[in-house]
């Protein structure tokens, strides 16, 4: 077997994992770098290897760091089966059509704030490299010269891209040509994620591969991962290999206090920038149990991502994954039928532009996750200089993204092109973590350690993935590699 690494290493996002085993050439996940665009507008745009030559593509879960580029590899002449279980291609239709619409209203953004600040006579602001960043900034779009942003790709890219899903069921094996097979199994991460077993027919035998995906943990309204098997080779994600999650009872008690903050301003907003998919059915989870437990004043909640309204219908849709009294929250939430929780989606922009002016109290979920793309980022920019702001971060912030700079606690952010003051409060809630953390990656890892020859940490910024890796070796794992980008290894 042959693997070569061309995302996700030293980092979590742009997961995109080559494998050539049994006479084919598989693509594992096809995910989108996320962060600052300066640096990953031209890393999106190469993939290293050539689409073409990829016969098929194993997708472990919808999230876009892991199907973002599915369409572009589409556009770029790929046209074999992807294969994902029922779920993740459902939440696929919804997201990369999200995914192509944000790329074209940020280029029309942008492309626009650059037309008036040429014509007002200034030069546009340039892209700064910041230390830690991943790449030096490259203005990237095909046209330099005019500082034109392309999308990477359009929606019918997007629909070309929904007609290759081929679903699979978990626990069943299904071949790829006569000397390769792959079995997917439920990974506990979000709705429909799986990870991944692969066996090849080589010469010296039959060969096992497992990867990880995102592998999940015990949470609240999904079913639990299935234990992971060995295999010869096995790459797995690192994303919290240096860190332990609080228990649940200390996030939601977090959010409680949030929650509190906010009635006692009596004005304001709570801003809770959430993946539509997965995250933000669990904060409506959470803010729902917490109002069923809560006397007092009722609250506005207010869904502003078109995304979020798909994906909560799509979880309603899939009532096998999840336990009967989350599924039954959930409902009470999607319908308005909630006691104290006012919650309503908003369809139109012009919904969500009607919030700025809102004077609260009220808590807006709003994509993006990383706060680098989607409506959280016009709330921002209007909130985040005001007191009566507190943002909750209830996701992984990748590094170089805005969310990361806010977790640092940076007193000036850059949003749309505009520098911010930041006086809101910055609230860091890791409990809703849908990965595994270090106990969790040690307690499904280390069992297996003497069936497997090589393993590969992927899918963590090195200050995770590095530790991780050591304490790995120090509990029996003969070999374990961090892969640098594009590093080829035959196993
Ligand atoms: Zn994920």
């Amino acid at each position: 077997m042959e693997l070569a690494f061309h995302g996700a290493t030293g980092g979590t996002t742009g997961s995109c994992h080559l494998l050539r085993a049994g006479g084919r050439t598989i693509l594992l996940e096809c995910g989108l770098f996320q962060g600052r665009r300066a640096s990953t507008y031209g890393r999106n745009l190469r993939f290293g290897f050539e689409p073409r030559e990829i016969d098929a593509v194993i997708l472990s879960h919808a999230h876009i760091d892991h199907s973002g580029r599915l369409p572009l590899l589409v556009q770029r002449g790929f046209d074999g089966p992807i294969y994902a279980t029922a779920a993740t291609r459902d939440l696929c239709d919804a997201m990369l059509r999200d995914s192509a619409n944000i790329q074209l209203k940020d280029a029309e953004f942008l492309n626009r704030q650059r037309l008036l600040e040429r014509v007002r006579g200034r030069r546009p602001q340039r892209a700064r490299w910041r230390r830690g960043d991943d790449d030096p900034p490259s203005l990237g779009p095909s046209n330099p010269a005019k500082r034109e942003i392309l999308p990477l790709y359009l929606e019918e890219d997007v629909r070309a891209t929904l007609k290759l899903f081929r679903v699979r069921e978990c626990g069943a094996w299904f071949t790829l040509g006569p000397r390769l097979r792959v079995r997917l199994h439920d990974a506990g991460h979000i709705l429909g994620s799986t990870w991944v077993e692969l066996e090849s027919t080589e010469r010296a035998g039959v060969r096992r591969l497992v990867f990880t995906g995102d592998y999940g943990r015990a949470q609240p309204i999904l079913r639990d991962p299935t234990p992971l098997a060995a295999g010869d080779v096995m790459i797995a994600e690192s994303t919290y290999g240096a860190r332990s999650h609080p228990p649940t009872d200390d996030t939601d008690a977090q959010l409680g206090a949030a929650v509190e903050r906010l009635l006692q301003r009596g004005r304001g907003k709570l801003l809770i920038p959430a993946f539509a998919v997965g995250r933000t059915q669990h904060v409506l989870h959470a803010l729902e149990a917490l109002f069923e437990r809560r006397r007092g004043p009722a609250l506005r909640v207010v869904v502003d991502s078109p995304l979020a309204k798909r994906a909560t219908e799509i979880v309603a849709a899939h009532a096998e994954c999840f336990d009967e009294e989350a599924l039954a929250r959930l409902a009470r939430v999607q319908s308005g039928a909630s006691k104290r929780l006012h919650v309503s989606f908003t369809e139109t922009v012009d919904d969500s532009k009607m919030l700025n002016r809102d004077e609260g109290p009220v808590i807006i979920v709003s994509a993006s996750g990383m706060m680098e793309s989607g409506r959280i980022l016009h709330h921002l920019a209007w909130s985040v200089s005001s007191p009566d702001t507190e943002i909750a971060i209830v996701g992984y912030q990748a590094r170089g993204t805005l969310g990361r700079r806010l977790v640092d606690g940076e007193k000036e952010v850059n949003i749309l092109g505009h520098r911010y003051a930041v006086r809101a409060r910055v609230t860091t809630l890791n409990g809703f973590s849908a990965h595994a953390d270090r106990e969790g990656l040690m307690n499904a890892l280390v069992p297996l350690a003497s069936q497997v020859e090589t393993l590969f940490l992927v899918h963590g910024d090195n200050d995770q993935r590095l530790p991780l890796a050591r304490a790995l070796r120090s509990a029996g794992f003969v070999r374990v590699e961090c892969p640098v980008n594009a590093a080829t290894w035959n196993v």
